[in-house]
């Protein structure tokens, strides 16, 4: 086998992954240390789940050799699961991760430069040309006869020939560059594996040569020494005890496991007894993972059976909800060789999901004791929270006191517990308005009403509320009304009102023949206070945003949804059409009235021509 080229994205990525990652080329290390655990992992679990592995015995672990002789060369190896050529092929002759992709996708914006970002990504084997001009990779797949060597310069391609190893595992030479000459050297490398890889599961030996001299004057004689020795703790760090462990211990591990330079928001380290026996250590990262949108997301917990790695590639270990949550779970009771079909139906796997989500749920609620603290948390984990109360029935209730909105009543983010506290004696419900704009939403005419009776509205601005909103229906048997549908009104019907409303009604029919079939109803607003309408929708209709979204969803085909249009008897336009025998006028005044309720909801005009047409005409009657 020749040379081959790389397919094109990674001659892209490698240019700009070189030269957006290069003061942090350290991480480099991280990479392939973590490749090397990867690769032990899978063999490990390969040697007790299945019959064909069964006869390799090893120890696991991964050295890092300092060449002293030839001071360009750095090699890592381990005694992992290896690769073979086709392996060799598709992992490193093309960009196989996600994670990548998005990070060659963020790379285009500035914020690459944020070294936390940096953090979050796996951004893999490709960052060794930071520190080597030149690499090659010696290795044999477990169970396999042939070795490969694969070599690359990082520019021009590869090349892969069939080259003898003695053992299985994966042996990674660098060829360091002028860059790489500074990790040429024994504390630095010590340093980097402990505050990334301390707690990979396996050890990690550092090969060396000590030098120290014998003898006194002329006798005077240097000593080298080879020395091998082991630079991280090795230890399964979620199965200590808490008492034993301080916040250092669970933050370092916390970043060795997920890549990120800030400490974490949240840790719960729980171990269960009884039924089921196991541990599990959750993390909630300061700021939510880049990829949390994305379809495509990285699961940020990783299981492990009696300390063996299974997993770190299922997304059904928690909720959806939860995917910002980083960790691990470690099961006493799960076969090894659990396949994923065998894990999505598993009794003792689900009852350690439902009774972590209870715990996280549980002291979340706690750690919202904290306002300072649970206001960062919100800012950035409001969003799957409210796809939670949406999905997840069982533990609603729960959900409903973690979510936060904003409020007519306050700054900042309010609870509803707080919300119903704040309640009226009479009040009916508590009441929120949705929409995609927040300065819109807080200026909306169908807030005057509540406003000008004092009662406190939810400002629910996220897009997300649309869908949500709806569906929590009650918060402790207390209703929860959008203002923008047509029922939430009666609410606060007087008697008063119904006597204006049937003064006015000869209006309103001349209003409704105006506008013809541009509206579903024209009724007398209790609601209004300043302006003089505004439109809602039917009680049982989608809200004009929830169209919207849907429209941007692909649901092409749907059934065109009319507003109501609300008009105010007390106002001072509404009563001089109610007294002008102008059939022209009001004519144009209902379009009007029609046109600015729909502008103020942020909705576009049909006819804009038309629009300035009639204000013009209505203008220049009134001068
Ligand atoms: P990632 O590890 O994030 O998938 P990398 O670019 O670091 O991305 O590696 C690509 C792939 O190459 C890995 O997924 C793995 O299949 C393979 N690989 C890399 N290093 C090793 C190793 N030391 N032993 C076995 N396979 C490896």
């Amino acid at each position: 086998m020749g040379k081959k080229k790389f397919k094109t994205e990674v001659d892209q990525l490698l240019h700009l992954l070189i030269h957006s990652l290069y003061s942090h080329s350290e991480i480099f290390l991280r990479e392939l240390i973590s490749n090397s655990s990867d690769a032990l992992d899978k063999l490990k679990y390969l040697t007790v789940a299945d019959e064909s592995y069964k006869n390799i015995t090893f120890e696991p672990r991964v050295d890092i050799i300092l060449d002293e002789e030839n001071h360009k060369v750095l090699t890592l190896s381990d005694n992992g699961i290896g690769m073979n050529d086709k392996d060799l092929e598709e992992s490193l002759g093309t960009i196989a991760r996600s994670g990548t992709k998005n990070f060659l996708n963020q790379l285009s914006g500035d914020e690459v430069k944020d070294s936390n970002l940096i953090g979050q990504f796996g951004v893999g084997f490709y960052s060794v040309f930071m520190v080597a001009d030149k690499v090659e990779v010696l290795t044999r797949k477990a169970g396999e006869e042939k070795g490969w060597s694969w070599t690359s310069d990082g520019k021009s391609g590869y090349t892969l020939v069939e080259k003898e190893k003695e053992s299985h595992g994966t042996t990674v030479i660098l060829h360091l560059n002028e860059k790489g000459s500074e990790y040429d050297n024994r504390w630095q490398l010590e340093q980097i594996t402990k505050k990334y890889s301390n707690h990979i599961a396996f050890p990690i030996f550092l090969h060396y040569e000590s030098k120290s001299f014998e003898g006194e004057g002329d006798d005077k004689k240097e000593i080298k020494e080879d020395k091998v020795e082991q630079i991280n703790s090795a230890s399964a760090l979620w199965k200590r005890s808490k008492s034993e462990l301080k916040d250092e211990d669970y933050n370092e591990f916390y970043k060795t496991i997920t890549g990120d330079s800030e400490e974490p928001m949240f840790k719960l380290h729980t171990r269960a007894e009884g039924t089921n026996e196991y541990t599990t250590l959750f993390y909630v990262p300061k700021k939510a993972p880049m990829d949390m949108f994305y379809a495509d997301y990285k699961p940020g917990v990783k299981l492990y059976v009696r300390r063996v790695f299974i997993t770190d590639d299922e997304k059904e270990l928690l909720p959806t909800y939860l995917r910002f949550m980083k960790g691990v779970i470690d099961s006493e009771d799960l076969p090894l060789n659990v396949s994923r079909e065998i894990l999505q139906q598993n009794k003792v796997m689900s009852n350690i999901k439902t009774a972590s989500v209870k715990k996280i749920l549980s002291e979340l609620k706690k750690f919202s004791g904290d306002a300072e603290k649970y206001k960062e948390f919100i800012d950035q984990y409001n969003r799957p929270l409210k796809e939670g109360v949406y999905s997840d029935f069982a533990n609603k209730d729960d959900l409903l006191e973690l979510v936060r909105y904003k409020s007519t009543k306050v700054e900042g983010w309010t609870s509803l517990a707080e919300c119903k506290d704040r309640m009226q004696v009479d009040q009916k419900g508590i009441y929120f308005i949705t929409g995609d704009n927040e300065s819109m939403l807080r200026n909306s005419p169908l807030l005057e009403a509540y406003k000008s009776k004092d009662i406190e509205v939810l400002i629910m601005d996220d897009e997300i509320d649309e869908i949500v909103a709806p569906m929590i229906s009650t918060y402790k048997e207390i209703e929860l009304k959008a203002i923008n549908k047509s029922g939430a009104m009666d609410d606060l019907k007087t008697e008063d009102d119904e006597k204006k409303e049937t003064e006015i009604k000869p209006l309103l029919e001349k209003i409704k023949t105006a506008l013809g079939d541009a509206v579903k109803d024209v009724v007398a607003s209790s609601r209004l206070h300043d302006s003089p309408s505004c439109i809602v929708v039917d009680e049982n209709d989608p809200t004009a945003q929830m169209q919207q979204m849907l429209r941007q969803m692909g649901q092409t085909e749907m059934p065109e949804v009319k507003p109501i249009l609300e008009i105010n008897p007390d106002h001072d336009i509404v009563k001089k059409m109610d007294g002008s025998s102008d059939e022209d006028l009001i004519k144009d005044a209902s379009q009007l009235l029609f046109d600015q309720a729909m502008m103020v909801e942020g909705m576009d005009l049909k006819d804009p021509a038309e629009f300035a047409k009639r204000l013009n005409r209505v203008m220049s009657k009134a001068l």
